[in-house]
């Protein structure tokens, strides 16, 4: 294969090594790091061993600075996390990606990390039962159902693949940064509005969206702008798709092993467990506190941890204007997956699809088929979004996850007593994160989109939150990539 067609991964590369040269990174390197190591000093700081800390990590050091990670966490990977402990190695976080995650595809190859080609299982993952108001309604009596909510042309589509099918075609935005474009200011509306606007009714934005929401609680939290703008990259990665033949790849031993890959390529360990707690920027370097009292300096600090994070971290100087608003006001999504490994194939004995799409407490339910071939089925992930997440996250762990059990065995009772659940995963409760990806609601575009990555004195912001052009884990690589050139050229 030759450079073009590996999706322009290589010529990425160049640019990037080009513009490091352009920066005059060579004169950056000219210090002297052992003796700045010495006094816990190093040229550049990186808060956060997730993929956008890590990314500007290895460009910098590719540059020739000397770059030290510090992590909060016991591991590597940020929002990338396999459950190694459950057979087939379930992602708890980022789960995956296609062809045209370019940087993403990029980093596991360079770092020797085998990519799994996920198309033979991906029909798997379409096929679901329908269950509404604790009723089962079948593909074939969907499209004349009571319950079918949606115009006769449409009735058909099942409630999962409504708004994409619906929407995405028709989507106004036609470029990857249209969404922060001041044209598109008036798109940015609850995704509830501008649906109504485009037509569809209440009931079938609840049973399309607000059944199982993405982005928000409901379709009235989150902006049409940034639904439109995933779905216009859900698209755009469609469209790179290898030429349809690779629908999507997993990492083997599960995606946290890219970022391990990566960590494992810098020159200074990781610093695991150290919780930044403060922030200085002054007028000859800055200052990284953390929580155990250490405290770590540096010509330039990046700091890759999301707002619902960064709005506890004493920074001073103090943020400023609209971005000290996007600091404190943007939220991250409310996700929770319950990870279940059955005793018995529980659907074979009831004779219906393991996977379930309901509009109650079971979420989303997805038989993960990580075996040794596509058919076999190596553990369940439940997966709980919007108000019932919500409700789960305000009680009791072990009445949270009971209640899910219970509600699932109440649907299925051929599950009764057969559900092991081995992990239980918050992403609102993880104090690393407070929340899966960011979510922009009605407004905040336009009020802070371009601000929120702004630097400030000697401290630059990444993270999949300031990405523009990609979303997720290839927004986070991105995000990595512009803010390791932005620290080149005020140190260069
Ligand atoms: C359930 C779920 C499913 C997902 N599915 C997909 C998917 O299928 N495809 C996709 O592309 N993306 C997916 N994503 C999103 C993707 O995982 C993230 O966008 C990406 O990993 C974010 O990387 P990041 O570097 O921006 O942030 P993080 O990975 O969050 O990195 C920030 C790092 O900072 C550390 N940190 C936080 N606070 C502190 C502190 N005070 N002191 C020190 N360190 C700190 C954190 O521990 C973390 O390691 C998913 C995410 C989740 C949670």
């Amino acid at each position: 294969m030759n450079d073009t067609r590996q999706n322009g991964r290589t010529a990425h590369r160049l640019t990037r090594r080009t513009l490091i040269q352009g920066l005059g990174a060579a004169s950056v390197a000219a210090a002297t790091p052992r003796i700045l190591r010495a006094q816990n000093k190093s040229q550049v700081i990186v808060i956060g061993a997730g993929l956008s800390g890590l990314g500007a990590a290895l460009l910098l050091q590719d540059a020739g600075l000397d770059v030290q990670v510090i992590e909060g966490r016991g591991r590597i990977g940020g929002r990338v996390q396999s459950y190694r402990n459950i057979p087939g190695a379930p992602e708890a976080g980022g789960t995956a990606f296609g062809p045209g995650y370019a940087r993403l595809v990029d980093a596991a190859n360079r770092h020797g990390v085998e990519l799994i080609d996920i198309t033979p299982i991906v029909p798997y993952f379409f096929s679901r039962e329908l269950v509404l108001d604790n009723e089962f309604i079948s593909a074939q009596d969907w499209p004349t159902h009571a319950k079918n909510p949606f115009p006769d042309a449409a009735k058909k589509i099942m409630p999962w693949a409504y708004l994409p099918m619906t929407v995405g075609p028709n989507n106004p935005l036609r470029t990857p940064e249209a969404w922060l474009e001041p044209a598109n200011a008036d798109l940015d509306i609850s995704l509830h509005a501008y649906l109504r606007q485009a037509g569809m009714s209440d009931a079938t934005i609840r049973v399309a969206y607000d059944a199982n929401p993405s982005w928000g609680s409901s379709s009235h939290d989150v902006s049409a702008l940034m639904a439109l703008s995933a779905w216009f990259f859900t698209g755009m990665q469609r469209r790179l798709a290898a030429g349809g033949k690779i629908m999507g790849y997993t990492a083997k031993g599960g995606n946290q092993a890219i970022p391990e890959g990566m960590a494992g390529a810098l020159k200074h360990e990781v610093l695991l467990n150290r919780t930044v707690v403060g922030i200085r920027s002054g007028t000859s370097g800055a200052e990284v506190h953390c929580a155990d009292g250490t405290v770590y300096r540096a010509d330039r600090v990046i700091c890759s941890v999301p707002c619902s994070v960064l709005k506890r971290i004493r920074i001073e100087p103090m943020l400023t204007g609209r971005q000290a608003i996007a600091v404190n006001t943007l939220r991250s999504q409310v996700i929770n997956q319950v990870h279940i490994v059955p005793k018995k194939p529980f659907w074979e004995a009831d004779g219906l699809n393991p996977n379930m799409f309901t509009n109650g407490l079971a979420g989303s339910l997805f038989a993960e088929h990580k075996g040794d071939r596509p058919e076999d089925i190596t553990s369940l992930t439940c997966w709980i979004r919007g108000h019932y997440a919500q409700w789960m996250d305000q009680v009791d762990e072990r009445d949270a996850v009971a209640a899910v059990i219970a509600e699932i065995e109440r649907l299925r009772p051929a599950a009764k007593g057969q559900l092991e659940v081995i992990e239980y995963k918050s992403w609102y409760r993880d104090p690393f994160a407070a929340g899966d990806w960011a979510v922009w609601q009605p407004g905040q575009i336009t009020a802070f989109g371009t601000q929120v990555a702004n630097s400030h004195g000697r401290i630059h912001f990444c993270g999949e939150h300031t990405a523009v052009s990609n979303r997720g884990m290839e927004g986070a690589l991105e995000s990595g990539d512009r803010v390791a050139l932005e620290v080149l050229s005020a140190v260069g």
